[in-house]
């Protein structure tokens, strides 16, 4: 078993884009720049704006965080991100998901301009991607491509199960790992709550990627022994031993599944540092103007 390290790799990405970050400076006297806006004061979240803002500073970005209460109406802030759209200092906006229940997230991310929309949710970018056209990749899949890539998996003619079919995670990374394209070039299952014989499905496959938010969910007599691992859950616990007071655990059993598998991400430590490295990759790329002019 071998571990995909993601502290190693995301490290190792972050001190090229912190030296291209200071070229963009020095040759257009600016830093690339994302905005982030969150609403409310969601544990999960919190964290996770607070780390992609600190990300940024590291590799030498500007970051700016607009916060909001839950009371917040969707018109605000929707006119929030017109206003945003419009600001040519900004090159990525990213919205924090979960959003209240009274706004609707379809128009949230379909309002930002597409050519800031660093976390590759609008349907342009969507829908670029599945033409393998230039796009911004979502950000939690195009990290995991980069660790495929950065331990040199090639990963065609694999057949690769993907559990869950969200928008944001699972329903990307099923394209893109049929894509032509190393890392692609597999036959792929697309997985989700309503499948029969899940275990059977993911035990004929050479790679699984778990995004299911269960912890724990993939256990070791649902895997092929050999096959690679790739586990995006993150599921918070009420913890006493961390200073934080909480745990994450993944989707996958990684005490068991890992001595049965060929490569695994651990949780922490895997494909969630790999996402910040996407947005960050997606945020230079907008910068340098490299997608859309
Ligand atoms: P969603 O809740 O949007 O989707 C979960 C998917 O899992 C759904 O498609 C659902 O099926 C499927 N599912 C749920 N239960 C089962 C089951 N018993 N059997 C098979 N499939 C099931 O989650 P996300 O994709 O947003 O996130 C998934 C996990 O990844 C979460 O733990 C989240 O925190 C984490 N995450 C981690 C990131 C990172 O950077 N590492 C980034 C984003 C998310 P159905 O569609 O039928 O309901």
């Amino acid at each position: 078993m071998k571990l995909l390290d993601g502290k190693y790799v995301s490290e190792k990405v972050k001190v090229q884009i912190a030296e291209e970050a200071a070229d963009f400076l020095s040759t257009t006297g600016r830093k690339p720049h994302l905005v982030a806006i969150l609403v409310g004061n969601d544990g999960g979240s919190e964290t996770y704006v607070a780390s992609k803002m600190k990300n940024c500073e590291k590799v030498g970005f500007k970051s700016s965080l607009h916060r909001y209460d839950n009371s917040v109406t969707e018109a605000e802030l929707l006119a929030k991100i017109e206003e945003i759209n419009q600001d040519d200092d900004v090159d990525g906006l990213i919205v924090q998901l979960p959003l209240p229940k009274h706004i609707d997230p379809e128009k949230v991310t379909e309002t930002i301009d597409y050519r800031k929309d660093v976390d590759g949710f609008h349907p342009v970018n969507l829908g670029r991607m599945m033409r393998n056209l230039p796009c911004f990749i979502p950000a939690t899949p195009y990290g995991i491509l980069l660790m495929l890539q950065e331990y040199n998996i090639d990963t065609t003619g694999m057949h690769c199960v993907v559990v869950g079919r969200s928008n944001i995670v699972g329903s990307p990374m099923s394209i893109l790992m049929a894509r032509n394209a190393n890392p692609g070039n597999c036959t792929v299952t697309l997985t989700h709550s309503r499948t029969k014989d899940l275990k059977e499905q993911i035990l004929q496959a050479d790679i699984v990627i778990a995004a299911i938010g269960k912890k724990n969910f993939v256990t070791a007599d649902m895997v092929k022994p050999g096959a690679i691992i790739i586990d995006v859950g993150i599921n918070r616990e009420t913890s006493t031993e961390t200073k934080s007071g909480f745990k994450l655990y993944g989707d996958v059993d990684f005490d068991n599944v890992a001595p049965i598998s060929s490569y695994i991400t651990p949780v922490p430590g895997g494909v969630g540092l790999m996402t910040i490295v996407g947005l960050l990759k997606n945020t230079l790329a907008s910068a340098r103007k490299e997608i859309y002019k």
